[in-house]
């Protein structure tokens, strides 16, 4: 159910077939992203086929293991369940630098962020009707 709100009050992400390993993967404590067979790119976000030749994807699961690209400070709330000041970040999985996942940093002093830093996906365990997600999101390694 797109947008419904959870057990936390933040949104839950809609489960299709081709985002269902995504968004639950991390309940067996995996951050997944698909790759494709064919040019072994990442992609995201989950995708039917590869934006980039077509390829089939498939899913694989990754170390979580990450580097912040960039990031901000949200400092006004817009949605329920995110009450500010929190970061939104782009965090590049160290498996493929070409690719950016648009998450959560949490547990981080925004004072203490900066780009290149080392973090590591951790998962925000929602639920709304029969759907259970582990929306990622990364703290710092350390
Ligand atoms: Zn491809």
């Amino acid at each position: 159910m797109t947008g419904a709100a959870g057990s936390t009050g933040r949104p839950v992400p809609a489960l299709v077939d081709h985002t269902r390993t995504f968004w639950t993967s991390g309940g067996r404590g995996e951050f997944t992203m698909q790759r494709c067979v064919a040019c072994e790119r990442l992609v995201h976000p989950p995708a039917l086929r590869c934006p980039h030749d077509h390829g089939e994807l498939r899913y694989t699961a990754l170390s979580g293991d990450g580097v912040v690209e960039s990031w901000t400070v949200a400092n006004h709330q817009f949605l329920p369940g995110f009450p500010p000041p929190y970061l939104i970040a782009f965090v590049t999985p160290v498996e493929d630098d070409r690719v950016r996942v648009l998450v959560n940093l949490v547990d981080v002093d925004p004072a203490e962020v900066s780009v290149g830093m080392p973090v590591v996906a951790v998962f925000d365990h929602r639920s709304a009707d029969d759907d259970e997600v582990y929306v990622p999101q990364f703290t710092s390694r350390r």
